[in-house]
């Protein structure tokens, strides 16, 4: 069997949901969406069930699938509804959605919920993607609680740029969501994805909503003291499944891209972009040997890539190598492609699943 596999350690998604709770202090939402960001929703929703206060999710697709799995905790569309005919299948499943859009509050008001209803309403706070303006948000809040059937709201907003600690940005959109709250009503809020609860205190509310961080990654451009209690959830590896032996100024691999400057040893590994690895992984990016540090030559293949054994005289066919996970970082390998620790784990496919509980 190809050896590629991404172990997935559910102790430390667990270790991870926990840590959002602790700081956020009271309520976390787990996000859960895009396939868990490549970590397997529904293992990863039953892994975290017994815990869990809710779970985030894109779209009715997604909570759809967690309910057939028999996840009965609250669930939350974080895009809201799509379309009108989506709040037959919110109201059946007892789904909570977004509001973010006028489209979105209409449907609601002309098909208003037959059993408890309780809404997550979007204030747009500076990201300028989704939710009200301040005006828009204060209106809607008072349409909303009209409404028979809506039985609560959460206030809620999102910040753009929380990952960038010395950024006015961050407490700017705290500022103006505190604005528009502190006038109505507002008994529960949300502001913090990962990065905001976990470098910013005042965007831990009754509800966070951490999703990068339940699989035990982060992005921020300094040093991040609870970012450190992390645990990586998933470890990507493969094996070495030849070696060769070059001398100084051979090529190695498409392109030509990387030439061997002195006797070099080559190991090949059976994964390659086709995995989700990246395509365009330079030339010394980390990698883990039998545990030891190593790095990747040359381009990476669609399903094979090369590391440098030279330094590694007791590696050969059947060594385990790390591409991320416990050893090397994935916001490390994603830095050096340029690329997020988000892309590459919602990039993973093909790689055999393994979960440890
Ligand atoms: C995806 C998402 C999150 C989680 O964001 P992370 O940066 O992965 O923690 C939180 N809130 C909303 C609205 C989202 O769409």
């Amino acid at each position: 069997m190809r050896p590629a596999r991404a172990r997935i350690d559910l102790q430390a998604l667990r270790h991870n949901y926990r840590l959002a709770r602790r700081l956020g202090g009271d309520r976390a939402l787990a996000v859960v969406k895009a396939d868990a960001y490549g970590h397997g929703a529904v293992a990863c929703a039953q892994a975290l069930a017994a815990d869990v206060d809710g779970f985030g999710v894109a779209c009715i697709e997604e909570a759809l699938q967690l309910r057939e799995a028999g996840i009965a905790q609250p669930i939350v569309l974080l895009e809201g509804c799509f379309d009108a005919d989506e709040l037959t299948l919110v109201d059946r499943h007892g789904l909570w959605p977004v509001v973010a859009t006028e489209a979105q509050l209409q449907a609601l008001e002309r098909h208003p919920p037959t059993r408890p209803l309780r809404v997550w309403l979007k204030l747009d706070s500076g990201m300028h993607r989704l939710g009200f303006d301040a005006a828009g948000f204060a209106e809607a809040w008072r349409r909303l609680h009209a409404l028979p059937g809506v039985a609560g709201v959460v206030a809620m907003t999102h910040l753009a740029r929380a990952d960038e600690l010395a950024c006015a940005h961050t407490a700017e959109q705290i500022d103006a969501f505190d604005r528009v709250c502190s006038p109505l009503p507002v008994s529960e809020t949300s502001i913090g994805n990962s990065a905001g609860l976990l470098a910013w205190p005042r965007a831990r509310r009754e509800w966070v909503r951490p999703g990068l961080m339940l699989y035990g990654a982060s992005r921020f451009d300094g040093p991040c003291a609870e970012a450190e209690e992390l645990h990586p959830v998933l470890t990507l590896e493969s094996r070495i499944i030849a070696v060769r032996e070059l001398g100084p100024g051979e090529p190695v691999g498409y392109g030509g891209t990387y030439v061997t400057d002195a006797p070099t040893r080559i190991g090949v590994v059976a994964l390659g972009y086709a995995d989700g690895y990246p395509q365009f992984a330079p030339t010394g990016t980390p990698v883990s040997i039998d545990g030891r540090p190593g790095r990747l030559v040359g381009r990476v293949s669609m399903d094979m890539l090369t590391v440098d054994l030279s330094d590694h005289p007791q590696a050969g066919p059947g060594s385990q190598v790390q591409l991320w996970g416990d050893r090397v970082r994935v916001a490390e390998v994603a830095a050096r492609c340029g690329g997020s620790a988000y892309q590459l784990m919602t990039g993973l496919k093909r790689v055999a699943r393994e979960y440890r509980d």
